[in-house]
């Protein structure tokens, strides 16, 4: 996908590119790294013009040239292209550099600098990087260059003889900014790599949050809930400690999606999770179920639970949701269902369950926790 083309940066902005506050953007690290390569050259022009070597003096101007072509290339989102005509020219004037000069220029190692460079090009700027055989088959033909031109270089005497101080000169101005190609890729290839790192973080947090909530009313989902009732049956075998269910279905809430159409039947089940939550305390758990039933997890007992799906029973009968100028009344049945010790979590639900269809057969709109014959069951006993 080509990129859009930036616009011109600030030196506060360059600033923030280097430090990774600004976030990477692949294409200006690119950019900076083409304004260098334009820079060292006129640098080498001026050089080269005070060494008397006219030969690599005019070369440099060419490739000042050559590299703002580049530049635009890159610029204007060829960036495959903007580095391949990069990798030639550093190839093309190394050769060139030791047969007009020799070797002890030291312009090798900016070639030298292209190997990390390679492999941080082929991860992170171009397309297809799971070639990772690529940037290998680059470096070996530098390598093969680099020794050809060694040779080369020994075997063949170079046109302009240098002073030993204008060697020096040029082999500390090339080392020195061959250094700092190597420098900046590295810094670049942490920020870079960073900035990827964290962009994996925050979609596997989403992606976290994604699977286990449910994305109309935005309460947990059922796997969700179903963890927290293994772990919440585990901690009261543990502790001995309380726990509840209330399970709430809404009563004849076909005849809502029937009378005022699906969305309102969505927008109903959104006002009901309002209502869930704002009758529970923290660390209890309220869940949808499925369809148009919820599940609540309390921490704590019989009274307690019975108390919270009393509360949730009047207030979805006294909520009004206005929807297309409707005012739509509905009303919810609860059953509820208590820990008790050597209680396995399926008995558990199901009681939930039965609790609320006997309120579903006996007028709907109630609280069910102890059906008529399990209280006479218990009185007698
Ligand atoms: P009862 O009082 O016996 O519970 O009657 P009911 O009409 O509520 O029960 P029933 O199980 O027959 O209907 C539940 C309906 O809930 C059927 C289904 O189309 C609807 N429903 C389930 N999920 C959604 C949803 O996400 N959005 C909407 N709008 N409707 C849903
Ligand atoms: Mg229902
Ligand atoms: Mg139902």
């Amino acid at each position: 996908m080509p990129e859009e083309p930036a616009k011109k940066k600030s030196s506060s902005q360059i600033k923030r590119i280097i430090t990774g506050e600004e976030g990477v953007n692949n294409q200006e690290i690119l950019q900076i790294l083409a304004v260098g390569i334009i820079v060292v050259h006129v640098l080498m022009v001026v050089l080269y013009h005070l060494m008397n070597v006219w030969q690599l003096s005019l070369y440099n101007i060419i490739v000042t040239a050559y590299y703002s072509y580049c530049f635009n290339e890159v610029r204007g989102g060829k960036i495959m292209k903007g580095y391949l005509l990069t990798f030639l020219e550093i190839h093309v004037q190394m050769i060139f550099t030791v047969f007009i000069v020799g070797w002890e220029l030291g312009f090798y190692a900016y070639v030298l600098g292209l190997i990390p460079l390679y492999y941080f090009l082929n991860m992170f700027v171009s397309e297809d990087n799971d070639h990772i055989f690529r940037p290998l088959a680059w470096s070996i033909t530098t390598v093969v260059l680099f020794f050809a031109t060694y040779f080369l270089g020994r075997v063949f005497a170079p046109v302009v003889k240098l002073s030993g101080a204008q060697t020096s000169i040029g082999f500390l101005f090339n080392m020195f900014f061959a250094f700092q190609l190597i420098i900046w890729m590295s810094h670049f290839f942490v920020l870079i790599y960073k900035k990827s790192l964290v962009t994996l973080e925050d979609q596997n947090a989403t992606l976290d949050v994604e699977a286990s909530e449910d994305p109309l009313t935005k309460l947990y989902n059922r796997r969700t809930m179903e963890t927290s009732l293994e772990k919440a049956m585990e901690e009261a075998k543990r502790k001995g400690a309380f726990f509840s269910l209330v399970m709430g279905d809404i009563d004849f809430f076909k005849k809502i999606n029937d009378t005022y159409g699906h969305d309102c039947g969505d927008a109903a089940l959104v006002a009901v999770s309002e209502i869930l939550l704002s009758c529970v305390r923290d660390g209890d758990i309220v869940c949808r179920w499925g369809g148009e039933e919820f599940l609540l997890l309390i921490i704590g007992n019989r009274e307690a639970a019975n108390a919270v799906a009393e509360r949730i029973r009047q207030r979805i009968e006294e909520n009004v949701v206005e929807y297309g100028g409707n005012q739509v009344r509905f009303t919810m049945t609860l059953g509820v269902s208590t820990y008790a010790p050597g209680y396995p979590l399926d008995a558990l639900l199901a009681q939930a369950d039965e609790n609320l269809y006997y309120g579903k057969e006996h007028g709907r709109n109630q609280v069910v926790s102890l059906k008529p014959q399990v209280k006479s069951t218990l009185k007698t006993s």
